[in-house]
């Protein structure tokens, strides 16, 4: 059905693990697999309870030590929020972005702005500094928190997704 969807990706790390001397397992290849089917920023705990769900046998070592794969071999980057978590997201064919973290329920808001990397630049290269990379991210409440901090009848809908939302701010 989708035998060709990340056929790139699938390539890339087969690549990567024979360079480092290991073996293909199946259980690699269904953390691989999760992993790229799932566009959120999850950290080891995260992704380990989804590949529980298809193979209860994979230990939460295994998940932690293919993320760490993942991430050597370009396919996955490690993100912090400022909640002493490592968090991974795609990395291979997904463009830079940078994030907005809510305080409250932890859900992470993606955007890009031309005008503010511009400006990043502007500032290293003022300050002489010639930059690698950078990541900026700005905590506050989203807008589903500020409302139930409003109006204090509301229910919390309980713990929240952290879902992965595209939005492009400024051009
Ligand atoms: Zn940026
Ligand atoms: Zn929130
Ligand atoms: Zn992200």
């Amino acid at each position: 059905m989708k035998a060709k969807k990340f056929e790139k990706e699938k390539e890339i790390f087969l690549e990567h693990i024979q360079k480092a001397g290991l073996r293909r397992t199946a259980q690699r290849d269904l953390i691989l697999e999760i992993f790229l089917k799932t566009e959120d920023h999850l950290t080891s705990e995260d992704l380990y309870w989804l590949v529980q769900k298809e193979d209860p046998s994979v230990g939460h070592t295994t998940v932690y030590r293919t993320l760490k794969l993942l991430t050597e071999a370009g396919l996955a980057r490690e993100v912090r929020f400022g909640d002493n978590k490592t968090y991974y997201e795609h990395h291979y064919d997904h463009q830079h972005h940078d994030h907005l973290i809510c305080t409250q329920c932890g859900k992470v808001v993606e955007f890009f702005s031309e005008e503010i990397e511009n400006l990043q630049d502007e500032i290293a290269e003022n300050f002489g500094f010639r930059l690698s990379h950078h990541s900026l991210r700005m905590w506050g409440l989203c807008s589903e928190c500020q409302r139930l901090q409003a109006d204090p009848n509301l229910v919390p809908s309980g713990a929240q997704p952290k879902v992965r939302v595209k939005s492009v701010v400024g051009t």
